[in-house]
């Protein structure tokens, strides 16, 4: 057994649903399998819900909600801080498990891992505050205020390219503002949705506040969406999937927040300084093999430091190390899946077809007369860092790849660089390289997205500031007070201490 396999073996598992406060095989007794993306290594065998198991889930939670949106919000809170204690206790198994199930660099896992900490703590704070608003009543002796009142069953579906951050974007949120939850991690990524649950559980969850599903989307969304016990539905994933999802959520008009797909704009100015642009193009250009909503997938340079920044870049893009996440100084790892491999590859042969002129990577790395790395990677979904030159029309500067690929676009001036950031169905994340006030304000108010970065490239949201996109990115906002919105409903209530009839036309008929 080689060491990588006996890492393996340590990781496997079962993967069970939680409903109910009990761990459970599927009605079905059916499972799927989940296999290391790098080497093709068994990780574990995952429950396949069925609807009835998905229903199970949301009654468990309706029926929980009751007790825990009257448990003291700062009670609630002490649960979430147990949960942040324990993920810090155990990053470092934590981000294993992520680059073995995902195959992100161990490098990025650490940090997820953290920023899963970060919100968890951030939310815990919140039960000591849950803020909401007195103000002053245009009536004498009148108190008028606004409550918040937690909705009910919160059902959060996530995709698999950050599988810890981003269900502790939902969760944590949802609970504190005491809702109850059935959380649906993507297919890919079980093994951290149910370490999740892991950890809740040894916080001291209650009973039925918080319930897995594990399975296809497509098996048991219907299920988890067509239910009228459910009050408000999270979901990040693919622009079409989230459409289909927000026509179910408009029947039962129920709250929604979508976080969809992005086609990243990063602007590099003239005056920009180009050592620190390619560093953050780089970064957000392939990072997690470029399987981010807000990767660097459009990379727009000012015509007069085009030469200069492409030279650099594609220099740095082709030095990036492809290898096993879990290897000493790797920086790239292996596409999640076999389909996500494969569509990188079509998007490459259709970048050619385009015109698009290939300057870097291009190369199937699990093909041994392709991979020039020296390394064996055959076993895994491998895909070289890519750069194209290329317009703004074509179908890889258009849609979303999410795959090691990104394309440089030439601008002759500002002018054209905006309208070229802004020429895209999306709207998710933005960046600008400028060291000119004037041009960074025209970024922050001219460019179309829910986010934009100043002299950083699109990645590392931070937890205290909203999240989300415009156009076919999503529609509502993650992260910040704004969680604390999607998951309260609002209520006003007016306390007349007047001890008197005052109608509302009060005062004008003494008048
Ligand atoms: P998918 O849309 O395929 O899946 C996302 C989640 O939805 C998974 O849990 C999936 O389950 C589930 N799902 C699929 N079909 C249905 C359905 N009909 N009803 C209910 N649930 C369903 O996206 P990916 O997992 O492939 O994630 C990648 C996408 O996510 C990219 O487009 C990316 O841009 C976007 N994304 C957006 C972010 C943002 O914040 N805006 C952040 C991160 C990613 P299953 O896995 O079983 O199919």
């Amino acid at each position: 057994m080689t060491e990588q396999q006996s890492v393996e073996k340590m990781h496997e598992r079962k993967v069970n649903l939680y409903i109910a406060g009990e761990y459970k095989d599927s009605s079905s007794e059916e499972t799927f399998e989940v296999r290391n993306p790098a080497t093709g290594g068994m990780l574990a065998q995952v429950a396949s819900a069925t609807p009835d198991d998905a229903k199970a889930a949301i009654d468990a939670a309706r029926e929980a909600f009751g007790k825990w949106s009257k448990t003291p919000a700062a009670e609630r809170a002490e649960i979430l801080f147990r949960a942040g204690e324990l993920i810090r206790e155990n990053t470092e198994s934590l981000a294993e498990s992520l680059t073995m199930e995902e195959g992100k660099a161990l490098r990025e896992s650490l940090a997820e891992v953290k920023q899963a900490y970060n919100t968890v703590m951030y939310y815990a704070g919140e039960g000591r505050r849950l803020w909401s608003l007195v103000t002053s009543s245009e009536t004498p002796d009148k108190h008028t205020m606004t409550i918040r009142r937690p909705l009910g069953v919160s059902v959060i579906i996530t995709p698999w390219n950050f599988p810890i951050m981003i269900p502790f974007w939902g969760l944590a949120p949802a609970l504190i503002c005491g809702n109850a939850v059935v959380f649906k991690p993507a297919s890919y990524t079980p093994i951290l949705g149910s370490k999740i649950i892991d950890l809740f559980v040894k916080a001291g969850i209650p009973r039925g506040v918080l319930n897995l599903i594990t399975g296809s989307g497509s098996k048991v969304g219907k299920a988890l969406l067509d239910n009228v016990n459910v009050n408000v539905v999270t979901f990040t994933g693919e622009s079409r999937t989230g459409k289909d999802i927000a026509e179910t959520n408009a029947r039962y008009l129920r709250r929604q927040v979508l976080e969809l797909g992005g086609k990243n704009p990063l602007i590099v100015a003239a005056d920009a300084n180009l050592k620190v642009a390619v560093g953050g193009a780089l970064w957000s250009a392939f990072s997690n093999a470029g399987q981010k909503c807000t990767a660097a997938s459009r990379i727009i340079v000012e015509d007069s430091v085009f030469d200069r920044f492409v030279n650099s870049f594609v220099e740095a893009a082709s030095r990036l190390r492809v290898g096993n996440g879990l290897g000493q100084g790797v920086e790239v790892g292996p596409l999640v899946s076999e389909s996500g491999w494969q569509k990188t590859k079509e998007y490459v042969e259709i970048g050619k077809r385009e015109g698009a002129k290939l300057l870097a990577g291009g190369a199937d790395l699990k093909d041994p007369s392709q991979n020039k790395t020296g390394v064996d990677l055959s076993r895994g979904y491998f895909y070289s860092p890519t750069v194209f030159e290329g317009s703004n029309d074509m179908r890889i500067s258009q849609e979303e790849i999410f795959g090691p690929v990104t394309t440089i676009i030439r601008a002759k001036d500002m002018a054209e660089a905006f309208e070229l950031a802004n020429g895209v169905r999306y709207g998710l994340a933005s960046a600008i390289y400028t060291t000119n006030l004037r041009q960074a304000f025209k970024a922050m108010y001219e460019i179309d997205a829910g986010v934009t970065f100043v002299n950083q490239g699109p990645v590392g949201i931070e937890i205290g500031a909203s999240f989300g996109g415009i156009k076919d990115s999503g529609y509502g906002r993650e992260l910040g007070e704004a969680a604390i919105d999607d998951y309260t409903e609002k209520k006003t209530v007016y306390v007349d201490y007047s001890d008197a009839v005052q109608p509302w036309f009060y005062p004008w008929r003494s008048q």
